[in-house]
């Protein structure tokens, strides 16, 4: 059996059985995996704290069919600011259960690795968490293949440049300008400025998106036009959004 060490974050973590957690993390080798940690519930000493879910960690697993089985694991980043503020661990949990329930199993992806750790990093320190999720999930869905071009009206071809405002239906991947927008479906009007910036979200280096601002007022609309997408895409519900739910109409 082959033996594998690579940082990772982990996602979710669950007592299996009396003494064994299972736990689901994205590796930097090895993407999204499942494993579980023999005897962690009651060894203290070998897994001290290190499978709480956002944690940045080092692991050292052994491949099987299904499961991996974690040997080591030892923590590099617990991320402690997000644990200190309830609106800033909602979010992160937001994030990985999208990659949780979104991401196949197995699949490296080191750019998503680079990706989710980095959110993690901008939401312990950033003053406006909802920013960085939404720059989050518009280069994970770009990452993933699912943003689509957004360059010119799906039906008269005009570009970008020839209009302030345009129609997203973000379901459907289709962008239209004023004239051609559906007018039956749900829809997300955006000015040209926010239709630049998503670009952007996908060109600029990982260092350099987390700059971009996203217009206050347009924050909103956006996050629950992807979300409505996410769910439609995975077929259920996100159990992360209960928690910021709670603390919106708190
Ligand atoms: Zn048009």
């Amino acid at each position: 059996m082959n033996v594998f060490e690579t940082e990772a974050i982990i996602l979710n973590c669950k007592d299996h059985g009396e003494s064994d957690r299972l736990i689901a993390f994205y590796g930097e080798i090895a993407g999204r995996l499942k494993g579980i940690a023999k005897g962690a519930r009651r060894s203290k000493k070998r897994f001290v704290h290190t499978f709480e879910p956002c944690s940045l960690v080092r692991l050292t697993y052994r491949a099987r069919k299904g499961l991996v089985w974690i040997e080591a694991c030892s923590l590099l980043e617990p991320h402690l600011g997000l644990r200190a503020d309830l609106k800033r661990w909602g979010y992160a949990a937001l994030v990985s259960e999208i990659v949780l329930e979104m991401v196949p199993e197995g699949e490296s992806q080191p750019e998503l690795f680079a990706l989710l750790k980095d959110t993690l990093d901008q939401l312990v320190i950033t003053m406006d968490p909802l920013n960085v999720v939404l720059l989050f999930l518009l280069r994970f869905l770009h990452v993933m293949g699912y943003l689509p071009s957004l360059e010119r009206c799906e039906v008269c071809h005009r570009p970008l440049k020839s209009s302030n405002y345009w129609w997203w239906h973000v379901s459907q991947g289709v962008l239209a300008c004023s004239e051609h927008h559906p007018t039956d479906v749900d829809r997300l009007r955006l000015d040209l400025g926010t239709l630049v910036l998503i670009h952007q979200t996908r060109s600029f280096s990982l260092t350099k998106i987390w700059r971009l601002r996203i217009s206050q007022h347009r924050k909103v609309p956006l996050l629950n036009a992807l979300l409505d997408w996410v769910r439609e895409h995975i077929k259920k519900d996100l159990r992360s959004l209960r928690l910021l739910d709670q603390l919106q109409s708190a």
